[in-house]
């Protein structure tokens, strides 16, 4: 996350922008490397910029940089400056302010307790506060990035262990956090008490492994033990002891629904599912609740197609590929402006015109943002000779801005958090629109519905209700107010 001066929001982009990926491993001879294998399964997490920390024993090292893994770590020289048993890792994007180095992470630190290096995926939605706090009593950020206020939380701790002190420091945070830490004793991982962003933990050989995805694990051939629990903290020493600890009790666990819905990759195990499996129940769900009367069900790919494969299979549709994705550009959300967004929509994706001519299609997509994406497909397929064009959508209507650590933008930005129905679909230029209900995709990963009174998951883009404390957003719209600014009304 990148703190951005918060009386500079006439666009109200002052929310964190930032998507990340963590991977941690501890007890392998090759650490660096298969941290670098690990970041490279996670890259559409984040694809901005690369840092990985190791240790030696005696040592830390870090080496990060600007752009994919690939760029960054693909060569022997790249990992032979990282030696050492326990590395950490980290791929990141952020839209705004604070994209350069300083805030590349693995963040690093000498603390009176020794070295301590981070990496985190999240925000802190209380992190402007605690900056201002912490820059009160002397304070100095080297970077933009909300991690920094952990590390000087953590530095500031009276605790006598790294344990309690990072204890201390977290019961000060709010918001969403999944962290790999190491320190000369060695790693831990800890989840936010709600366990909004995902963390899970793998074994290879004898080392440990943590990471943001199963993913990450499957590609340096570790087994995936289990997810790290909402709240938990789990501590790995050099000697290969794992210690559990759940410091601040049970609460309910609130895993980020949107995982399911787009975030993950699909052979990915998110909160005990796979993830496949979830999208494609969520293009059964689709199916069944908004029936279309068409030829061919067409994925938008490659974020569209399990819930593609979903909705044909239950409505008995044919499915085909009338859209061929280019695999040479990133995921189009993942561009830093609008008009690079637009040129991105045109560069990945093309019309299959011998599949669509003359058809009625329906068109299934994980989710709407903005709306760029399906109004470029739309006229795309239309220019192709589709006869009608019914979009699908498998997810509610994304109305509310993240602010745990998923890039899903202020609500005045979002198509449906400005226009009704109706008017999405005007915009979109669809014959027909229709969302999956938030009961359908609760059922979709497994459940009655969605329990009113204690959902299961975080599901704030969709219903606006967050599960923590919004003080940064809450401080800023109290200035606003002050200063006679028209209020943002991001929540
Ligand atoms: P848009 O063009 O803004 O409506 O973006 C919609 C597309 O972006 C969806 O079809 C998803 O595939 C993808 N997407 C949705 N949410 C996100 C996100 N938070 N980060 C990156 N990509 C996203």
């Amino acid at each position: 996350m990148n703190f951005t001066n918060p009386f500079l929001n006439g666009d109200g982009d002052d929310k964190l922008h930032e998507e990340c990926g963590v991977f941690g491993i501890i007890g392998a001879p090759d650490a660096a490397a298969a941290c670098a294998l690990g970041l490279h399964a996670l890259q559409h997490r984040g694809q901005e910029a690369v840092g990985i920390t190791s240790f030696d024993g005696a040592e830390f090292y870090t080496r990060r940089g600007l752009g994919h893994v690939a760029d960054n770590f693909s060569s022997a020289e790249s990992i032979a400056e990282l030696p050492g048993h326990m590395a950490g890792g980290h791929v990141r994007y952020s839209t705004t302010g604070g994209s350069g180095m300083r805030n590349v992470q693995p963040l690093y630190a000498d603390l009176a307790s020794g070295g301590f290096a981070v990496a985190h995926n999240g925000n802190i939605s209380n992190a402007m506060r605690l900056k201002q706090e912490l820059v009160s009593k002397g304070a100095i950020f080297q970077s933009t990035s909300d991690t920094e206020v952990i590390i000087h939380l953590v530095a500031t701790s009276r605790y006598p262990t790294m344990l309690d002190k990072l204890t201390d420091a977290l019961r000060m945070v709010e918001g969403a956090y999944a962290l790999v830490v190491m320190t000369p004793r060695g790693m831990a991982a800890c989840r936010d008490p709600m366990g909004i962003r995902p963390l899970v933990m793998g074994r290879l050989g004898d080392a440990v492994v943590f990471a943001s995805e199963t993913v990450a694990l499957d590609v340096i051939g570790a087994e995936f033990t289990r997810q790290v629990d909402p709240g938990e903290f789990v501590e790995v020493d050099f000697d290969g002891t794992i210690r559990s600890h759940r410091p601040f009790g049970d609460t309910p666990a609130r895993p980020c629904i949107f995982e399911h819905v787009y975030f993950s990759r699909p052979d990915s195990i998110f909160n005990k599912r796979s993830v496949y499996e979830s999208r494609k129940n969520i293009g059964m769900e689709l199916a069944r609740e908004m029936p279309c009367d068409a030829d061919l069900v067409v994925p938008v790919p490659d974020s569209g197609v399990p819930a593609a494969i979903g909705y044909a299979q239950e409505s008995g549709l044919p499915f085909e590929l009338g859209i061929i994705r280019s695999h040479y550009v990133g995921r189009t959300f993942i561009q830093p402006s609008d008009s690079a967004r637009h040129a991105g929509v045109k560069r990945k994706h093309n019309a299959n015109r011998k599949i669509v001519e003359g058809k009625r299609i329906v068109l299934i997509d994980d989710s709407i943002v903005r709306g760029t994406t399906s109004l470029k497909i739309v006229q795309m397929m239309r220019d192709a000779g589709a006869k009608e064009v019914h979009f699908r959508v498998a997810s509610p209507p994304t109305g509310h801005g993240c602010y745990y650590g998923v890039d899903t933008p202020e609500r005045s930005k979002l198509l449906a958090g400005r226009m009704d129905l109706a008017a999405m679909r005007e915009f979109i230029q669809a014959d027909s629109l229709a969302f999956v209900s938030i009961d359908g995709l609760y059922r979709a990963v497994g459940l009655a519905g969605r329990d009113k009174a204690c959902p299961q998951y975080c599901d704030a883009c969709f219903t606006g209700e967050y599960p923590t404390p919004l003080t940064d957003l809450a401080n800023r719209k109290d200035r606003e107010a002050q200063l006679s600014l028209p209020v943002n009304e991001d929540a």
